[in-house]
């Protein structure tokens, strides 16, 4: 079993990941959870600088949000974070993000679809929470599951989105992969009609497979560019392969 010192590193570097893309600023959290401990380990809440979090920062609870220790409690929208490593067990990592990108599909009234290879990871769909608000309280955490169902991410409108993955690798690839697809359709709109990639097409590439190796792979890419960052103020890039 990975190590909660592990865990926590992890979590700070993805979140730092997150904050050199431009993808997580005041807003938004990522967690990881370890039913083995039954410890959900999540970044801390608003205002908290995401670009240089450090493992000490990461604030553990139950699954109810009560801290283990300390007066720190988790950021508001907690329940998104319980109510998923409660119910799925393919969402032992949940990123909730108030992208630039992908947060335009909870505001326009247009279905995501892939326009890439890699977004066939998204050929299920990506489903919209209905109701403009804040997820805090359990019964709203419900809520959440029911419109994400099984699948990859939810679009939360007027607000953002929530991603979910096994590992923390594999929420970091899915939430640039939705970004990406995100700011590539709105690119391609500005050309004329956009061409999207068939269930059939996803398919036949086979996104699911080998994902586990292509997150890690873009782990430590993304790893490597954090560890050179200058810690300038985000761009907003979404690029995953600039
Ligand atoms: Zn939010």
């Amino acid at each position: 079993m990975t190590s909660e010192q592990d865990l926590r590193e992890d979590l700070a570097t993805c979140t730092r990941i997150f904050a050199m893309q431009g993808m997580i600023g005041v807003f938004g959290h990522v967690s990881v959870y370890q039913p083995e401990r039954r410890t959900v380990l999540i970044t801390p809440g608003m205002g908290s600088n995401k670009g240089s979090l450090q493992a000490k920062d990461m604030v553990a609870t139950d699954l109810d949000g009560k801290p283990h220790r300390g007066t720190e409690g988790p950021p508001v929208e907690w329940p998104i974070h319980t109510a998923l490593h409660r119910a799925r067990s393919d969402a032992l990592a949940v990123a909730h993000l108030h992208t630039p990108y992908a947060t335009l599909f909870s505001i326009a009234k247009r279905k995501f679809k892939p326009v890439t290879l890699q977004g066939a990871i998204f050929s299920d769909g990506v489903p919209l929470y209905p109701q403009a608000q804040l997820i805090t309280n359990p019964d709203r955490g419900k809520a959440l599951l029911k419109s994400i169902g099984d699948k990859r991410a939810v679009l939360l409108r007027g607000h953002g989105i929530v991603v979910v993955g096994q590992t923390l690798q594999e929420v970091l690839f899915s939430s640039l992969v939705l970004e990406d697809d995100a700011k590539k359709t709105l690119q391609a709109a500005t050309l004329g009609a956009v061409g999207t990639i068939s269930p059939e097409e996803c398919k036949t590439f086979g996104a699911e497979i080998a994902l586990e190796r292509r997150a890690q792979r873009a782990w430590n890419y993304f790893c490597s560019l954090e560890a050179r960052w200058d810690k300038q103020a985000s761009t907003g890039r979404s690029a995953l392969f600039p």
